[in-house]
């Protein structure tokens, strides 16, 4: 663990685009899985129109593991909606893997979503009537990808990485909040998404088993190749990913490479292997 996370840190460098948009730099030498330009979300409440996010734009690496922290209310979820496709902005876009989310209408975002992303909801949302073995199988089925034997092999196993292979059973109001945490990982992995989204997903988590989860996402990330992005309050697990970007009132206010991430990023073969 760093003593400083400041000082392990770099700036990300800017560059502005043809329609004048800035944008963060990937290193040239990795695709961008995810681009976001412009990115504003306006609710309107009454007669006040209130914007929650405003021009909101960066890119992500492909393999990378970034972290999105800022203040309660500051646009995280929201953020995190409209990148996963779950939501739609009020100006801006998303480009998700070479697609443009706002290309497609929401039957085909679904199907996306389906495809390559996976998501760990703040509050879990793991269905109370369904096993954590159950409820992990539920993407599987819906995309109808594998035979029912194989979708319950994939499902325990993935259960048993987590930790829960004695709990594949267990209904979650049978489970503490870090066990029903971790099939709600395990449910979003089952897929083998192209890219995780993670909403606090150690915030009502003790410390330890929050470190646990932050140190399977890592294993994730590095023996997939699975881009992660990481929405957390708490700045000692964000400078453990290899960037960090800080949102205040709906605006990014710094966007950083932590300094063991950019030397991994260096590596000849820092990007994961894809499996
Ligand atoms: P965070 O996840 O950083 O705590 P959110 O993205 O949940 O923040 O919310 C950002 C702001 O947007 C908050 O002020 C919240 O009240 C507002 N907000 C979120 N969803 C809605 C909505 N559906 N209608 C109106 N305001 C909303
Ligand atoms: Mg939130």
């Amino acid at each position: 663990m760093h003593a400083d996370a400041a000082n392990d840190s770099i700036a990300i460098s800017n560059s502005v685009t043809a329609d004048g948009v800035t944008v963060p730099v990937c290193p040239s030498s990795v695709d961008r899985m995810l681009v976001a330009r412009g990115l504003t979300k306006e609710y309107q409440s009454g007669t006040q129109r209130l914007t929650v996010l405003a021009d909101v734009s960066f890119e992500i690496a492909q393999g990378a593991f970034v972290s999105i922290v800022g203040p309660s209310g500051s646009g995280k979820t929201t953020l995190l909606g409209l990148l996963a496709g779950l939501d739609t902005p009020s100006r801006g876009t998303v480009t998700l893997d070479g697609t443009d989310l706002g290309s497609l209408d929401e039957d085909k975002r679904a199907k996306l979503r389906g495809a390559k992303v996976g998501f760990v909801f703040q509050s879990f949302q793991l269905i109370p009537t369904l096993t954590a073995l159950e409820n992990v199988q539920v993407p599987l089925e819906l995309t109808g990808s594998l035979p029912v034997s194989e979708a319950t092999a994939r499902a325990r196993g993935l259960l048993g990485r987590v930790g829960l292979g004695d709990r594949t059973h267990h209904f979650p109001q049978q489970l503490s909040g870090g066990e029903q945490q971790r099939v709600a990982l395990a449910r979003a992995f089952v897929n083998a998404p192209r890219i995780l989204f993670a909403d606090e997903p150690t915030g009502n988590l003790d410390g330890a088993t929050g470190e646990r989860i932050v140190e399977l996402l890592e294993e994730l990330n590095q023996e997939r190749g699975c881009t992660i992005v990481l929405v957390t309050h708490d700045s000692a697990l964000a400078a453990r990913t290899g960037r960090t970007i800080r949102l205040r009132d709906g605006v990014v206010v710094e966007d950083v490479l932590h300094r063991h991430a950019s030397a991994a990023l260096e590596a000849p073969d820092g990007s994961g292997a894809l499996v």
